[in-house]
């Protein structure tokens, strides 16, 4: 059931981005693992999935054990309190949801310990929701200027939750914003070329993501079914 959900998921991608003519091997699924088996898991990673995502440490480093002898990357797409962050650079390839300069340093900090380099995307709330982690537009500049100057982290790009919208029309000027904020920063000269990751999307309105520019979405219950 997995691996035809992820065929259908796949196809869908491959045609919103023919709509728009992007080329849709730049868009990359994210699985959306949270309160999943492993085992269900295990059989996305098997159907094709190459990047699982996470909200909580503990359900990761589950699954990471669990999977340790699959290629697969591991994110964090949960919000990360700071003091868990030396934990997250220990189990994560990359945390999407980087919203301020604490948890960056203490990222920076841990990997400096373990060796390692991490990739970071910036969480940019857009809407303003005041119950939502991320930026507001205006102060993803100084946070990019900022983990650009950490030398084991990698800013990859940006990632975003629109409000909820039973319409997925209504999210799209949300991911059009997250894809002009992207190019303002490029063309401003705090973001270069290859820092190009735009996360955006889930089940209820990937295309859409997907037509406006998303290279990674995030996709849960169109991949597993209904959470319990
Ligand atoms: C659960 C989750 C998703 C996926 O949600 P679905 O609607 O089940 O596809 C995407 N992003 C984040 C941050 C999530 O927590």
């Amino acid at each position: 059931m997995i691996a035809d959900n992820l065929r259908s998921i796949n196809e869908r991608i491959v045609r919103a981005a023919c709509r728009v003519g992007r080329d849709p091997n730049e868009i990359r699924i994210v699985a959306a693992a949270k309160g999943q088996n492993p085992q269900a898991i295990r059989e996305a990673v098997q159907a094709g999935i190459t990047i699982i995502g996470h909200n909580y440490l503990q359900e990761a480093l589950q699954v990471k054990d669990a999977l340790a002898n699959e290629t697969v990357e591991h994110h964090m797409i949960g919000h990360l309190q700071r003091n868990k962050a030396g934990k997250a650079a220990d189990i994560f390839e990359t945390v999407q949801t980087v919203d301020n300069e604490r948890v960056a340093a203490a990222l920076n900090t841990r990997c400096q310990d373990n060796g390692r380099r991490m990739g970071v995307l910036i969480q940019v709330n857009l809407a303003r929701e005041p119950q939502k982690s991320g930026l507001p537009e205006e102060q993803v500049a100084p946070l990019a200027d900022y983990i650009l100057k950490l030398p084991r982290l990698e800013l990859k790009g940006l990632m975003t939750m629109p409000p909820f919208f039973d319409d997925p029309e209504r999210a799209r000027p949300y991911f059009a914003g997250l894809r002009e904020l992207r190019e303002r920063l490029e063309r401003d000269g705090v973001l270069s070329p290859d820092m190009k990751e735009l996360s955006m999307g889930m089940t209820g309105d990937f295309e859409t993501a997907v037509e406006e520019g998303a290279t990674l979405v995030r996709i849960g219950t169109a991949i597993f079914g209904e959470r319990q």
